[in-house]
């Protein structure tokens, strides 16, 4: 018998609040939540979220507050730097005819703020500040153990903590380390006034033989553009021999040099666009680099008392913009499982893994196709894939394909309707 009444969660990011919300509506469990950081997290960048993602946050009762706070746009502009327009995706009609939900751009800090108020309203306590030390479990409970000495006691740990989760490492499955993706990306949020107005209502994609730069609307005015430049970058190596000042030496390189890194690829193109990337950079006060890292696929999610969610599970590269909503339905599911009093939770946390692993392992591997766009090609190679481009969707425009949902299907699926 599972018969959860109290829940203890690691991590306030989306998965770590979205699951507070949802075991708290849903199951009537108490859930206390611990954060790392001294005060809620203002991470810059904006996240994308597809219909499958948008329709949970509906569910939760926040989709409504997220669109009003961000950017629907269901288009992406395809250009070459050369040859200009290779023509119009459709990334998410289908998706939302079916699901009622789009595509939503949205600031991180924005999604945050109104998974907070929610948090808020439902006076579900957060405790910042914490760093967790240890895990105990028992046959009846588990207790987490904090670097100030102080200590909670529940009937789950739910670790919700990201790629690099302490409660994975110190308890769940330590050999599970995160890897590089090979990828890493400047990337800014700028004002739009001044700017051509197709840079308001749709996302303007770039091909170049370094990398993909998009730039795209992440408010509901279109008044705040995002920008990123996503490039294959290697690993860095430091003269002091660690991997980590190796990456701190390269961020500062990035961040003070990402104007000429951009312009030296587009102010060279002498393109319709070059001017207008160029007056994007000039009002880029302030980048963030990130190289991408993800976690290798297999490790274990669960123990007998501790389950992971979200990217402390299964941390994915973002190119597939599905990493949050991944832990919003890990976070319905497991909620749906613990619902099931005549389950013992054993069963629940394996039969949330039997589901979860094929689904996850698709997106997680159509990340990596998708990073593998951004990896160096040859100027011939790059003139074969604009043409490509261009050919298919041209042909797909023509023939109405969007009608058909072709590259949608993940974005329907509803992991409230997978039977358990
Ligand atoms: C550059 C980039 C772009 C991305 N773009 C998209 C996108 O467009 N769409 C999308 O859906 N996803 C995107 N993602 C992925 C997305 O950010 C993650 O999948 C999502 O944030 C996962 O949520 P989470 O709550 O599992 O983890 P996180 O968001 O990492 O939250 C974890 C929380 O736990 C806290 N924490 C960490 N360690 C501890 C500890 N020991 N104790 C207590 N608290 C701890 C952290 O401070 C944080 O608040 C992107 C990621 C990157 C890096």
């Amino acid at each position: 018998m599972s018969n959860v009444q109290k829940a203890i969660i690691i991590g306030a990011g989306p998965a770590g609040l979205a699951a507070a919300l949802q075991l708290h509506r849903n199951n009537n469990i108490a859930t206390t939540v611990y954060e790392l950081r001294p005060e809620p997290t203002t991470l810059g960048g904006a996240i994308g979220i597809f219909s499958n993602g948008m329709r949970l946050f509906h569910r939760l009762g926040l989709a409504e507050a997220l669109l009003a706070r961000g950017s629907s746009i269901n288009h992406m502009q395809l250009h070459s730097l050369q040859s200009g327009d290779l023509g119009k995706v459709d990334i998410s009609s289908w998706a939302q005819q079916k699901t009622g939900f789009g595509y939503l751009r949205i600031c991180r800090k924005d999604l945050q703020e109104v998974l907070f108020d929610a948090i808020n309203e439902q006076q579900i306590p957060v405790h910042f500040n914490k760093r967790i030390v240890s895990v105990n479990e028992s046959p009846k409970d588990v207790t987490v153990t904090f670097s100030d000495g102080s200590t909670d006691t529940a009937d789950i740990l739910i670790g919700c903590d990201g790629i690099h989760s302490s409660v994975r490492r110190l308890h769940v499955d330590p050999s599970i380390v995160p890897e590089y993706s090979g990828i890493a990306g400047t990337q800014s949020i700028i004002p739009s006034a001044g700017l051509p107005d197709a840079m308001k209502t749709q996302g303007n994609v770039f091909m170049t033989s370094n990398g993909i730069l998009a730039i795209m609307p992440c408010s509901p005015t279109g008044d705040e553009l995002y920008w990123f430049f996503s490039r294959e970058t290697a690993i860095p190596h430091s003269e002091s021999g660690h991997a980590r000042d190796g990456w701190e030496e390269r961020r500062q390189q990035e961040v003070d040099g990402y104007k000429d890194t951009v312009l030296k690829v587009f102010g060279s193109s002498g393109g319709e666009w070059s001017d207008t990337l160029t007056k994007a950079m000039d009002r880029t006060d302030f980048v963030g680099f990130y190289p991408i890292f993800r976690l290798p696929l297999g490790g274990k999610w669960f123990t007998s008392r501790t389950v992971l969610l979200g990217d402390a599970a299964h941390a994915m590269q973002p190119h597939a913009g599905q990493g949050t909503s991944m832990a919003l339905e890990d976070v319905f599911l497991l909620s749906r499982l613990l619902r099931d009093q005549e389950w013992s939770l054993e069963s629940v946390f394996a039969r949330y893994e039997e589901i979860r692993r094929p689904r996850v392992t698709e997106i997680y591997n159509l990340a990596a196709k998708n990073g593998n766009k951004r990896k160096n090609t040859s100027p011939w190679g790059l003139w074969m894939k604009e043409y490509m481009a261009w050919a298919a969707y041209g042909l797909y425009n023509k023939l109405g394909l969007e009608s058909w949902g072709i590259g949608q299907n993940h974005l329907v699926y509803d992991i409230d309707e997978v039977t358990i």
